[in-house]
């Protein structure tokens, strides 16, 4: 899962992007709204933390922009203490939750984490198929109790797969959701890694698509 990070405070950026990257997301970082706005309307982000006092463009503004141009995806705000006009005027240009500063980064995490799972259609907060099961709390995930271990991209990998299991997922898309916008993307290492989660996961486990992509096996029943 691939998180906009739009936070012009140095500290509190640096903070918070050790603490997402330990729970598993990759992460571009933003310090201010023009390049958030750059960033947010050019990658596919599976979601945003918006920082509204930005330099440069508000992140009201670029809220509303990203709204308007279309780009959907979902966005936490973060709001400065008392000011609960700030609240209505992002919750207006499109705000899908809100933080007020200061917060625990606990909170943060479990905010973004029901983020995601409402976004793709999930209630529950672990994911499972079948035997495989991937909580995201802990960034684990494991087959018939028993704990996989996974490097942090294999993780992030069958994380992307169990969020969005009823469709096929292309190698771009994959490609685009695993990494930062600074890594040297090669959509075939992502068939390297899939080679590497179906030894540790059972090799029936993601079917390939031939010139579609990738996805999780469906299990009985679940076929369409
Ligand atoms: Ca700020």
């Amino acid at each position: 899962m691939r998180i906009l990070l739009a936070e012009d405070d140095p500290d509190l950026s640096r903070q918070l992007k050790a603490s997402l990257l330990d729970a598993g997301y990759v992460v571009d970082h933003a310090p201010d709204g023009e390049e958030a706005h750059y960033l947010g309307a050019n990658e596919p982000y599976d979601a945003v933390i918006l920082d509204l006092g930005l330099p440069k463009m508000d992140g009201v503004s670029v809220l509303e922009r990203w709204r308007r141009e279309g780009r959907a995806m979902p966005v936490l705000i973060l709001t400065a203490r008392g000011a609960w006009s700030e609240k209505v005027s992002g919750f207006d240009a499109g705000a899908d939750d809100y933080l007020t500063k200061p917060f625990h980064t606990e909170e943060l995490l479990a905010r973004l984490r029901a983020l995601l799972r409402r976004t793709a259609g999930h209630a529950a907060a672990v994911l499972t198929s079948g035997a495989l099961r991937l909580d995201p709390r802990a960034a684990r995930a494991s087959v018939d109790g028993e704990p996989l271990r996974l490097t942090s991209l294999e993780y992030r990998l069958l994380h992307y797969l169990m969020m969005h299991q009823a469709r096929v997922i292309s190698r771009t898309e994959l490609t685009e959701h695993l990494y930062d916008q600074d890594f040297d993307r090669d959509s075939n290492t992502v068939e390297v890694f899939i080679g590497r989660l179906r030894k540790k996961i059972g090799p029936d486990r993601i079917e390939t698509l031939r010139g579609l992509g990738y996805r999780l096996t469906p299990l009985e029943g679940e076929r369409a």
